[in-house]
């Protein structure tokens, strides 16, 4: 058991129906911290960047195109296991298949369009972070 930090998103179809506050309600009741927060509007150049990771599978374009479709909120949050602490309350990338009191079980649209991101391991969630915030930006 560590603490950890981690990147979370809150992704435009979540906030264009003004769940950000429910969304953030959730992952404090789940024992994460919220260390770090902003609003921003992705261009699709910056959503490509952050999911260069994906680029070549088939919903990359589609996956990138939404991400810059409206806001989103960033988060950095900390806690114990908070990677795999924020996969949990998060739930399956499918809502279908997401199990009861997930973010995305409650709500998600459909595989894409999911509501939330998450760091999926302590590289990634360095490098994630790393991409929106600075150091000074992170207060406990
Ligand atoms: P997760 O976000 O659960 O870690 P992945 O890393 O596999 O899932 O995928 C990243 C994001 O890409 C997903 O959250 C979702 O928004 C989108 N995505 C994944 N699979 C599909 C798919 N089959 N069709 C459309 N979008 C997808």
């Amino acid at each position: 058991m560590a603490i950890e930090q981690t990147l979370s998103i809150i992704k435009p179809d979540a906030t264009g129906r003004n769940l950000a506050g429910q969304i953030c309600s959730m992952l404090e009741g789940a024992g994460l911290r919220i260390v770090a927060q902003k609003r921003v509007r992705l261009t699709r150049d910056q959503a490509k960047a952050f999911y260069a990771v994906h680029a070549g599978r088939p919903f990359y374009e589609e996956l990138c195109e939404f991400m810059a479709s409206g806001p989103v909120v960033v988060q950095v949050l900390e806690g114990t296991d908070a990677i795999s602490r924020n996969r949990a309350v998060m739930g399956a990338t499918n809502p279908a298949e997401a199990e009861a009191g997930t973010i995305r079980k409650a709500y998600g649209l459909s595989i894409g369009e999911n509501s939330v991101h998450g760091s999926d391991g302590q590289e990634t969630a360095r490098e994630e972070i790393g991409f929106f915030f600075s150091q000074l930006e992170l207060v406990g």
